[in-house]
């Protein structure tokens, strides 16, 4: 996930892109970098950081272009770095380019290249399209057709928007699987991952689709497709204004990263096949010779952590304890030989987390971090890295991170289940194959939006609030309770449905709406037990399901692995609609930071 914002025209185009970067900073800000086309020669300026940066160095450069490329970088290929910044070249500086997302067979595009004489000077994926394109062009000598070419090897998501010194004006971009969004005004088109970055100077879009190859230039824009063809889009007016267009037209960060999830699920299973060497960078050889997991994390990352302890046992047949990283780090763990330490942390950046890796680590333990950005503390101090994909989180109270955690966590189980030979090949394809649905699983379970909202509606003004669960459905138990404190700053609590009756049932009363988490499978009537019990003492209750099931919120059957991942989507709305309803600051909740640094 990244920024682009690209402009053509007859002005200067220095402050639509610097202004256009800073309205996408939302979207990735560890780098940022613009290329623009002066004296018929390209000229690049990057820098590490924030775009307040690049600013700096563009005023500097008294940079005065018509025709400019930019991009903010959430790096996935790369740690951040003046290299691996964007805009990247070909050998020659004729050919520039911005890429948002990841090109999956970069390393086999690499090696093509690279024998045909390409030298590259970052690590990034992104390279090798301003290198192919530069290929092409030495048959072809014409933009459009070497661009278009190239395009068609890409595997996996990109958004791409190039410019070559030779044709002055032209840019040509290519989309797929992430988002890219043409604005249309008198003499002058621009191009972006979206909307907030143009506003200022059109409302006339294009929400460019899957497949579509743009040629902009002054005189006007064109869309086709690999094959040449002429495509027809249809031209949008937008009326939101800049705040909520960066919100992509959401009331709240929160409530647009929690639609974000079916991409930010699928960006995080495209790298993440089954194998466990790719995924992981754990051998099969390695895998064998785990003997369990401690698994550390904090607030909604330890609930991540506490499904993957399901996970693993069950499915990869090893030992898992999981702990708060808070506690684990002053505890006298007396570490077992072969157990590796997990550490979840979104940020990457957790203090407890970090200092709970570290004693790990000196007693000798391997660690796997599942993080969220490139090149964190915890990432580089890891032996393993996975990283979820996806982009930036705002909102302080975690949603898509938690998601694409659990997604990352669940097919570590399988892979390592696959390895070990815990399954077998058969059944672990089965299970990936579940696993590749769920996108399209949670975009079913946003659905349940205005079921949840009327329910919110009719629950916001109670005090304090029970949520149960069992099995799978545990751990959504304590992060539902979780999400609604955070952001509502009422009582909640999460307990395991079976020990409502070793003591909180004294809580309830018809004043404590009680949520019941209940995946299908084997403690389901247990749950539905705990339901009439809870009942019977006057509580109101809303269950949450993947069984036929009335008066429920009813999700997509699936196995009963899946369903953390997916019922966690009602819970996030529920959370946030309560919050709404009371005028809370959502994106922001008191006492609250995004990453916790300190102790
Ligand atoms: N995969 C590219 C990189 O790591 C692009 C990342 C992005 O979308 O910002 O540079």
């Amino acid at each position: 996930m990244c920024g682009i914002a690209a402009y053509t025209g007859k002005k200067n185009g220095n402050t639509v892109i610097l202004n256009g970067l800073k309205k996408l900073e939302y979207r990735g800000y560890d780098s940022a970098g613009i290329a623009y086309l002066q004296n018929a020669s390209i000229n690049i300026l990057k820098s590490v950081g924030k775009v307040e940066n690049l600013k700096e160095l563009a005023l500097k450069d008294k940079v005065n272009s018509f025709c400019i490329i930019g991009h903010t970088r959430w790096a996935t290929h790369g740690k951040p770095s003046q290299e691996n910044s964007h805009p990247h070249t070909g050998n020659k500086s004729e050919i520039a380019l911005v890429h948002n997302g990841i090109i999956e067979n970069y390393l086999e595009l690499k090696q093509r290249l690279a024998a045909k004489g390409h030298k590259f000077k970052s690590e990034t994926d992104s390279e090798v399209a301003a290198h192919l394109i530069e290929e092409y062009l030495k048959k072809t000598k014409n933009f459009e057709a070497a661009f278009t070419s190239a395009v068609k090897h890409l595997k996996g998501a990109y958004a791409i928007t190039a410019m070559y010194s030779k044709e002055p004006g032209v840019l040509m971009a290519a989309k797929k699987q992430s988002p890219l969004v043409l604005g249309i005004a008198e003499d002058e088109y621009f191009l972006a991952s979206d909307v907030p970055a143009f506003l200022e100077y059109t409302r006339k879009v294009i929400f460019l689709e899957d497949g579509d190859i743009i040629k902009i230039s002054p005189t006007g824009y064109k869309i086709t497709n690999a094959q040449g063809g002429n495509i027809k889009r249809k031209i949008s007016f937008i009326n939101w204004d800049s705040a909520s267009a960066q919100k992509g037209g959401y009331k709240h960060f929160m409530l647009k990263e929690i639609f974000d999830q079916p991409q930010a699920v699928e960006d995080t299973l495209r790298t993440l096949p089954l194998n466990i060497e790719k995924s992981f960078s754990i051998t099969p050889a390695r895998a064998k010779k785990i003997k369990g997991f401690y698994i550390i994390a904090c607030g909604t990352a330890y609930h991540a952590a506490l499904a993957a302890k399901y996970w693993i046992e069950s499915i990869a047949k090893l030992p898992a304890e999981v702990e708060t990283a808070s506690e684990f780090r002053y505890r006298d763990v007396n570490f077992q030989k072969d157990w590796v330490l997990a550490a979840i942390s979104q940020s990457g950046e957790t203090a407890d987390t970090l200092s709970a890796l570290i004693k790990a680590k000196k007693a000798g333990v391997k660690v796997l971090s599942v993080c969220n950005v490139l090149g964190s503390t915890i990432a580089r101090e890891s032996d393993f890295t996975v990283y979820t994909h996806c982009g930036p989180e705002i909102s302080v109270a975690s949603t898509k991170a938690f998601t694409a955690q659990l997604t990352a966590l669940y097919s570590l189980a399988i892979n390592l289940a696959a390895a070990r030979g815990a399954l077998s090949k058969k059944e672990a394809a089965s299970l990936y194959k579940e696993l590749y649905r769920l996108p399209a699983l949670m975009t079913q379970a946003l659905k349940t939006r205005e079921q949840i909202r009327k329910i919110a509606k009719k629950a916001y003004k109670k005090p304090s609030f029970i949520f149960l669960g069992r099995n799978t459905g545990y751990p959504l138990a304590l992060e539902g309770a979780l999400k609604l404190k955070e952001i509502s700053y009422l009582h909640a609590e999460g307990f395991a449905g079976g020990e409502i009756k070793h003591g909180p049932i004294a809580l309830i009363d018809a004043a404590t709406p009680v949520i019941t988490l209940m995946p299908a499978g084997k403690t389901y009537d247990k749950m539905l037990n705990s339901c009439r019990e809870v009942e019977a003492r006057g509580a109101d209750l809303i269950m949450i399901t993947n069984e036929c099931l009335s008066n429920a919120i009813v999700l997509p059957k699936t196995g009963e692995n899946l369903f953390p991942i997916i019922a966690a989507v009602p819970l996030q709305l529920f959370a946030y609609y309560i919050a709404d309803l009371r005028g809370r600051e959502i994106d922001r909740p008191r006492n609250l930071a995004k990453s916790v640094t300190v102790e």
